[in-house]
């Protein structure tokens, strides 16, 4: 295992991702026994970087957590994240308050915004965290999903402490943040906690780039996924936190860090999946493919009767506000005959976002796979 440095830990450069573990929005028990099987043979293996979230399985993933890391505590690195709609004063201090019960600890060593929230003030959000490492409730304090400008304020907000890490998904196929925040944190000493490290196992269809990952593989005898992996983590300052419930997958993954990848390798990964970023009229998107449940139209998307949150109205008062989204990702429709260009794949949140600030009249920056 490979470790980086956040100011007095070592931390592994991969660490074990928990969205899924324990259910997504809400309770799924079927899966504990295996759930903290895997987690603990990851910890055994050196993966001792856990990752969660008050949100995961509606608090269950914690739990989950909790079970694995039951008399092996400070063996391990425990980080989790505070949701959008907790981030008054109030509302962290609560928060951390039910993370520690259900994670059965007396502290957490990374404590993370999940999303930005910009109905409530970063200063009152920072003014908490400040307070829960002062009690000694949180060790550091990082952020998710923040654009650099907002990272930067955040710095602001704190007087005595600083963002250690930000969390964001950083993967072969999403380089949005190679020409912001990844240099930023490189020259500040931020850790970049790389989300869906592994696309989130999804295959690519490009055969041509994955004909590249596979001769890469094969030379040095590792996986894929540990060839991507061993990519990220080439990067001074990112850590990867994968996902993986299959013990295959954890013995995989807690050996991606043992090997090197030649410059040479390194950047032809690097030039091979650089996908461009490409901005589409958004009524050229079909919006509703596959069972996942989308809205249909804005008015709907700003009822939220789903329950997404961030909400797409949130979400689109933070992009007038930064000017700035992670692409969303589509495939092109092969039926000429179609009234819509792309198929939507991923952000139907993100989708709506956009739409909402800009009123339909923007187009949307996209990844098309
Ligand atoms: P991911 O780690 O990129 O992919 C997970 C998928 O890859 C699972 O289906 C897993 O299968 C599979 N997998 C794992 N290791 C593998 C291997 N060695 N070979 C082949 N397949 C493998 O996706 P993710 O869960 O989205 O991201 C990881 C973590 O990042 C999350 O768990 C969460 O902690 C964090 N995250 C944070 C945010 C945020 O907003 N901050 C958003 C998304 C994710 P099995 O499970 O069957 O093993």
């Amino acid at each position: 295992m490979i470790y980086k440095k956040i100011i007095k830990d070592d931390i592994p450069a991969i660490g074990q991702g928990c969205m899924g573990i324990g259910g997504y929005l809400s309770k799924d028990t079927s899966q504990d026994n295996i759930s903290i099987e895997a987690l603990r043979q990851g910890i055994e293996l050196g993966m001792t970087f856990i990752d969660t979230a008050e949100v995961y399985g509606d608090g269950h993933s914690e739990e989950l957590v909790a079970e694995a890391i039951d008399g092996i505590r400070d063996h391990v690195f425990i980080a989790t994240k505070v949701s959008p709609e907790n981030l008054s004063y109030d509302n962290v201090i609560k928060s951390v308050k039910n993370s520690l019960k259900r994670l059965k600890t007396d502290y957490i060593d990374l404590y993370q915004i999940h999303w930005p929230n910009p109905k409530i003030r970063l200063s009152e959000t920072m003014q908490a965290m400040e307070q829960l490492v002062d009690e000694g409730k949180i060790r550091y304090i990082g952020v998710s999903n923040f654009s650099l400008n907002y990272l930067k304020e955040a710095e602001k907000n704190l007087s005595e402490n600083s963002i250690v890490s930000i969390q964001i998904e950083y993967n072969l196929i999403d380089r949005t943040i190679e020409d912001t925040i990844l240099p930023y944190c490189e020259k500040k000493d931020i850790k970049v906690i790389a989300y869906s490290p592994l696309n989130q196992g999804r295959t690519l269809n490009d055969k041509e780039k994955i004909k590249k990952l596979e001769i890469i593989s094969e030379k040095y005898n590792k996986t894929m996924a540990q060839i991507t992996l061993n990519w990220l983590i080439s990067h001074t300052p990112v850590i990867a936190i994968p996902k993986a419930i299959n013990i295959d997958h954890i013995n995989d993954n807690a050996l991606a860090a043992d090997f090197n990848l030649s410059e040479k390798d390194f950047r032809e990964l690097g030039n091979t999946f650089n996908q461009k970023i490409i901005y589409i009229p958004t009524d050229r998107i079909r919006i509703a493919t596959g069972n996942r449940l989308v809205y249909q139209t804005i008015e709907d998307a700003i009822e939220n009767k789903l329950g997404f949150v961030p909400s797409p109205e949130d979400l689109a008062c933070h992009i007038i506000k930064e000017d700035i989204l992670k692409p969303v990702r589509v495939t092109k429709n092969t039926d000429i005959t179609d009234k819509y260009d792309y198929n939507l794949i991923e952000g139907r949140i993100r989708y709506w976002a956009w739409v909402i600030a800009y009123n339909g009249k923007r187009s949307i920056p996209a990844i098309c796979l």
